[in-house]
């Protein structure tokens, strides 16, 4: 409700797109995020400490930048769906080659028609004896998938993600597709975004990650989620580096909050304490309102 109207087409800015890994269980998710959270060219060796904080960025020796939501499956996705947080503009669907399709893959394959976010498959488990690329597009095929060797338009990629084989491939054709879709944002005006991971950290209190959608965030900005509000004090970027600004589709971490924002919360920018406050107790109200309504029933 909150929620300003579309921007006018003439703001908008290029952005990365946003992806969320999904697949049938041990087919690789993981093991593929863990992968490309190293491919990052640019990533300092933090390597060893990475905190899992929701987000992360890979950006490839193109200067191609691509956001990957670092929950792999379903649950987050359509959680996020629920809260009419559309944050996915694309969804790598991750099928072991030795495997094939199984009920989790035809459940992602639903999942993301659903949602009219496009998938770009990743064949992976390559590096393995059993292994058959080929079968396995014959099974895509059989569930809808049309395959662009195949006469389609879906990109399927070969890849090992435990051996990280066809992880720039796969990123490069993530981008691709992105650009087909001309995922853009408009980078200026009041800050919306969505919360995608909440921790309390000894040293700053509350921190949560966020994937802004709209708008650029600062240090000094005041923000509502959900019934939490609080001024940013501090950002940091997926290597834990201390940034100024955070610009759409790029994960940031921020702190600040007065109390605990929930993972899926959409988030807003108001001008000033006194809005945050206004806001926050009339959401707070309303709850009250309607755990009541429900107590009667
Ligand atoms: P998830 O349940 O989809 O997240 O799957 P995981 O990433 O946990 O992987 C399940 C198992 O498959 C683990 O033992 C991985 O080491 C293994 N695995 C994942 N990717 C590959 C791969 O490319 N090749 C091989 N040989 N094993 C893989």
């Amino acid at each position: 409700a909150y929620r300003r109207p579309p921007p006018d087409p003439s703001c908008l800015v290029k952005r990365p797109p946003v992806v969320t890994v999904m697949g049938h269980v041990d087919h690789g998710k993981t093991t593929l995020l863990d992968a490309l959270r190293h491919t990052n060219v640019v990533a300092s060796e933090f390597g060893g400490i990475t905190q899992h904080i929701g987000a992360f960025s890979v950006k490839l020796s193109s200067g191609n930048q691509v956001t990957f939501l670092d929950t792999p499956g379903h649950a987050a996705f359509s959680s996020m769906r629920e809260r009419g947080a559309n944050v996915t503009d694309i969804v790598v669907l991750v099928v072991a080659a030795d495997d094939g399709v199984m009920d989790q893959t035809k459940e992602s394959i639903k999942y993301a028609r659903q949602a009219n976010v496009p998938i770009v498959v990743a064949i992976n488990k390559i590096d393995r004896p059993g292994a058959d690329v080929e079968m396995t597009k014959d099974a895509l095929l059989a569930n809808g998938i049309q395959l662009e060797d195949r006469g389609g338009d879906t990109i399927a990629v070969p890849i090992s993600a435990l051996k990280r084989i066809g992880l720039e491939a796969l990123v490069e054709s993530i981008v691709l597709q992105a650009e087909l879709l001309e995922v853009s944002a408009d980078p200026k005006g009041p800050v919306e975004g969505v919360v995608v991971e909440c921790q309390a950290d000894l040293n700053r209190g509350i921190l949560s990650t966020l994937l802004i959608q709209r708008g650029t965030l600062k240090k000094g900005a005041w923000l509502v989620a959900g019934t939490a509000y609080g001024k940013i004090k501090g950002m940091l970027n997926d290597q834990r580096s201390s940034i100024e600004t955070a610009s759409p589709a790029t994960p940031v971490e921020v702190f600040g909050w007065k109390d605990m924002p929930s993972v899926g919360d959409l988030v807003l920018e108001v001008e000033s304490e006194k809005r945050a406050r206004e806001v926050v107790e009339y959401r707070q109200k309303k709850l009250e309102l309607e755990k009541m309504k429900d107590d009667l029933k």
